[in-house]
């Protein structure tokens, strides 16, 4: 897709701090981190979300990534949390699918912050 950054990211168009990458995913720093590390690793191929007919190669390639990126950061052995956020309620605002890498500090148990009044 012509206007999607992370396909930019994925073809070299844009700028980013590289980590791991192969036929099917892409590691990067996230832009704007919000945990001491925080990566995202995204197939090279468009899809917008999970629920976009992701073929399983293309869900392998993306999960098994993830222990190379954690290696590759430094936090294979303290731990890391893995998020991929799906659609409105989960506040996507990259409509290319990615997953967050996170870790570098202890987190606190639970996942999730709802928005107020929800
Ligand atoms: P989400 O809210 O799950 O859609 O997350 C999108 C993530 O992409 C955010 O954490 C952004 O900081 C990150 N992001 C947006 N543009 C870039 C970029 N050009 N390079 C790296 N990360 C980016
Ligand atoms: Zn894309």
């Amino acid at each position: 897709m012509s206007d999607c950054i992370f396909c930019k990211v994925a073809a070299g168009e844009i700028p980013a701090t590289l980590i791991y990458e192969d036929d099917h995913v892409v590691a990067f720093d996230d832009i704007a981190p919000q945990a001491p590390v925080h990566s995202l690793i995204i197939p090279r191929a468009h899809y917008r979300d999970l629920a976009d007919d992701v073929p399983a190669e293309v869900l392998a390639a993306l999960l098994g990534a993830v222990p190379r990126v954690a290696a590759a950061k430094g936090v294979d052995a303290s731990g890391y949390r893995v998020i991929i956020n799906t659609g409105e309620h989960a506040s996507q605002t990259v409509k290319h699918l990615h997953v967050h890498l996170m870790g570098g500090a202890q987190m606190v148990h639970g996942m999730v912050t709802f928005a107020e009044g929800e």
